[in-house]
């Protein structure tokens, strides 16, 4: 029995999957699987355990409004990763400080460049950790880029062997070598590119209940979408009328002129990724704001936390949640809305604010 531990760059597996295949979808549950069993091959037929999976990743936070709809994806990309496959999840947030998120969307002056950082050395920290202590005969790492060489080899020194899973057109040099000069690895690339029929995502088309009251038509709908287990479905039409009542009701037009900074944020006392707390201010058909001293939050049906039903709440309920985008206070009215996410009823109505 070898016990393996997976290592996947998230962001680097974010925007290279494309290479797989146009709207390829990788089935996360098999994945790992599957690699695990083509190792046991690699290795003469003996059971591999899977002792855990890492994904390490990124998302933004201070973004523009008009990005939610990026943020969010990814935000559930790595949330079905936690909650129906088991995944240890490690996200690190990059600030944007008020800005789109594509380059070509933000002011052709505007010389920011967002940073990702903590990515690459939480997965080194974590795979050097674990092979220090014994904990894995083999580390698989699933990336692409020249940045890890120093750590696979490290790795290698430290006894245990190294695998690397990659895509074609994305992988370093370094790592995919046939002649392996960096050392950096035990076995072949496993290329995903050969194993698509077995990674693929398969959704078949079934009967959801979508749980809008709002809904319009025949309920349950025939989705092929992917449907989390512990977490209300809204089909696509309700969701594209919140996001449309949102944007009619939020105009979150923004000059650069108006972008802000810590310097002159003021005395800011909650951060992006921190539980908050309010209450509610007004509650829409699809969407609702949350009242603050710091401001208001806004939040969609489909952002309240597990077994918070976004219907049963009314004006005035206190709630908790964690912060996505603190509120901008030099922006008036809705433009200058937080954004909240995982919003739950909270257990008790806890009125001073000043122990936050
Ligand atoms: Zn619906």
């Amino acid at each position: 029995m070898a016990k393996v531990m997976i290592f996947m760059d998230g962001s680097w597996l974010y925007s290279t999957v494309r290479f797989l295949g146009e709207d390829f979808q990788i089935d996360y549950g098999k994945l790992p699987v599957v690699l695990a069993k083509l190792l046991g091959r690699k290795m003469g037929g003996i059971p591999v355990d899977i002792v855990r999976t890492y994904m390490f990743g990124s998302n933004a936070i201070n973004y523009q409004n008009s990005d939610e709809e990026m943020v969010k994806r990814r935000k559930v990309f790595y949330d079905i990763l936690r909650e129906e496959y088991g995944y240890q999840v490690e996200v690190f947030p990059v600030d944007y400080r008020g800005r789109r998120l594509r380059k070509k969307d933000r002011h052709p002056d505007d010389d920011f460049s967002p940073e990702e950082k903590s990515v690459d050395v939480a997965l080194s920290a974590n795979m050097l950790y674990y092979a220090a202590l014994n904990s894995y005969d083999i580390a698989l790492f699933l990336g692409g880029s020249r940045d890890y060489v120093p750590l696979l080899q490290k790795v290698r020194l430290l006894g245990k062997r190294v695998a690397i899973a990659s895509i074609k057109g994305s992988c370093a040099f370094e790592l995919l070598d046939n002649k392996d000069s960096k050392h950096v690895r035990d076995f072949d690339v496993i290329w995903l590119d050969d194993l698509t029929e077995d990674i693929k995502a398969v959704n078949e088309e079934r009967y959801v209940e979508c749980r809008s009251p709002m809904h319009e038509g025949p309920n349950p709908i025939l989705t092929d979408e992917f449907v989390r287990k512990n977490r209300p479905f809204f089909c696509k039409e309700c969701r594209e009328k919140m996001r449309a009542q949102r944007y009619s009701y939020n105009d979150d037009e923004f000059d650069i002129e108006n972008d802000f900074d810590d310097e002159s944020f003021g005395n800011r006392i909650i951060n992006a990724g921190d539980v908050y707390r309010g209450r509610i201010k007004r509650l829409m058909d699809f969407f609702g704001f949350i009242e603050t001293p710091e401001g208001d939050f806004y939040f969609g049906m489909d952002d309240c936390a597990h077994g918070t039903d976004f219907y049963s709440m009314t004006e005035g309920t206190p709630v908790e949640f964690i912060v996505v985008n603190m509120p901008n206070k030099r922006l008036r009215g809705s433009r200058g809305n937080g954004k909240a996410e995982e919003v739950s009823v909270a257990s008790n109505d806890e009125s001073d604010f000043s122990e936050e």
